[in-house]
């Protein structure tokens, strides 16, 4: 017998999620800023809860989250019967393709989007559509243009990664007021933490039937490797993903940090502050050796190199000296590093460092 075993359409276009480098050979003390990690590590108060939490771990966790739901609720004003929660955003991408798309349907991510949009679409069978940006800032009428009867989902992030760009309100809005009827418009809010006043897209959904948030406990509540996040929508479509996501889809460890986490308002007042300011202090000091970035939002930069050579080498430089950022030639941007903004002593050492290149390479 000649056996045919063969995955699903699309499963073998997926190529795998390539996460920031954690580790220089040869050297112990690394520093990091190649994910967008909180460089002040997770709040005492998530951490607490999280180990309380391991007391009960012979207890299968609650399935339905209602208490972090209603925590969630409470700090952003937003009905907890319309959130679902998740392991991780990502999570809740992959609900939204498994759900919305299939074989034959068209799932539009822009050309510096995040790449899980891409590989969720194809795990669910459905077409990826590429959309240009211009300059590195998301084109509405660009997605308008290539909506066609065949789109189920529009993801764009607000703030984008790796580009650190975001569009208005209005923009927004006119987005999801020209997606076809059949369409429905996802705000990845991984970063709106780190906009003073932004909602991520929230008050949107309260006037619209089409659009969902996607929020993250990854990057400001510092829980990256605890994995926990959370989607915003109107009732029906968040009744829909909960019929797809698994009943004990997250740990009672898990559920207990992010509660924690997100009722620690002081800690994230602390860290956009914090965050904003050296933000400015590294745009600024990599500006005056002369290398640009666009205004960020979020709690990276994007260095833009003269071209290819010179951000592979000053990418090499920096880890020879003890430094990971993250190369972004996967994202169509060659010639840019993507730079994590760490603590004080982090920015100074890669702007300086970036400086010592240049010096010896321009
Ligand atoms: C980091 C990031 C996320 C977070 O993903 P999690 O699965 O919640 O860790 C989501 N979207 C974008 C654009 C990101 O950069």
């Amino acid at each position: 017998m000649t056996r045919v075993i063969e995955p699903q359409p699309k499963i073998l276009d997926i190529t795998l999620y390539q996460s920031g480098a954690s580790k220089i050979e040869g050297q112990d003390n690394a520093i990091k800023l190649s994910s967008n990690e909180n460089p002040f590590g997770t709040p005492d108060s998530a951490k607490t809860a999280f180990a309380k939490a391991a007391y009960q771990l012979h207890r299968y966790p609650n399935t339905d989250h209602a208490s972090l739901r209603q925590a969630i609720g409470d700090v952003h004003g937003l009905d907890a019967q319309k959130i679902i929660v998740g392991v991780g955003s990502d999570e809740i991408i992959t609900f939204l393709c498994q759900a919305y798309a299939g074989v034959g349907d068209e799932v539009i991510h822009t050309e510096h989007g995040f790449s899980m949009y891409r590989i969720s679409t194809l795990a669910a069978g459905a077409t990826p559509v590429c959309v240009p940006e211009r300059e590195r800032v998301i084109d509405v009428d660009a997605i308008l243009a290539a909506c066609t009867e065949k789109t189920k989902l529009v993801f764009i992030a607000n703030p984008a990664n790796p580009t650190g760009t975001m569009v208005g309100q209005r923009e927004v809005s006119r987005l999801a007021d020209g997606l076809p009827a059949q369409a429905i418009l996802v705000l990845d809010g991984a970063y709106a933490e780190y906009v003073e006043g932004f909602d991520g897209g929230a008050a949107l959904i309260e006037t619209r039937d089409n659009v969902v948030m996607t929020r993250t406990f990854s990057k400001m509540y510092g829980l990256g490797g605890a994995r926990i996040g959370w989607g915003y929508g109107p009732q029906e479509i968040i009744d829909t993903l909960n019929r797809v996501r698994g009943p004990f889809n997250m740990s009672e460890p898990q559920l207990a940090a992010a509660e924690a986490a997100v009722k620690d308002r002081e800690w994230v007042e602390k860290c956009r502050e914090d965050n904003a300011r050296l933000r400015a202090w590294l745009a600024e000091a990599l500006m005056e050796h002369g290398v640009p970035s666009d205004t960020s939002c979020a709690n990276f930069i994007l260095a833009r190199f003269i071209n290819e050579a010179e951000a592979e080498g000053c990418d090499d430089f920096l880890k020879a000296n003890g430094l990971l950022v993250r190369r972004v030639g996967g994202y169509g941007l060659p010639n840019c590093l993507r730079i994590t903004v760490g603590d004080e002593s982090s920015c100074r050492r890669v702007a300086h460092t970036i400086g010592q290149f240049l010096e010896q390479n321009r």
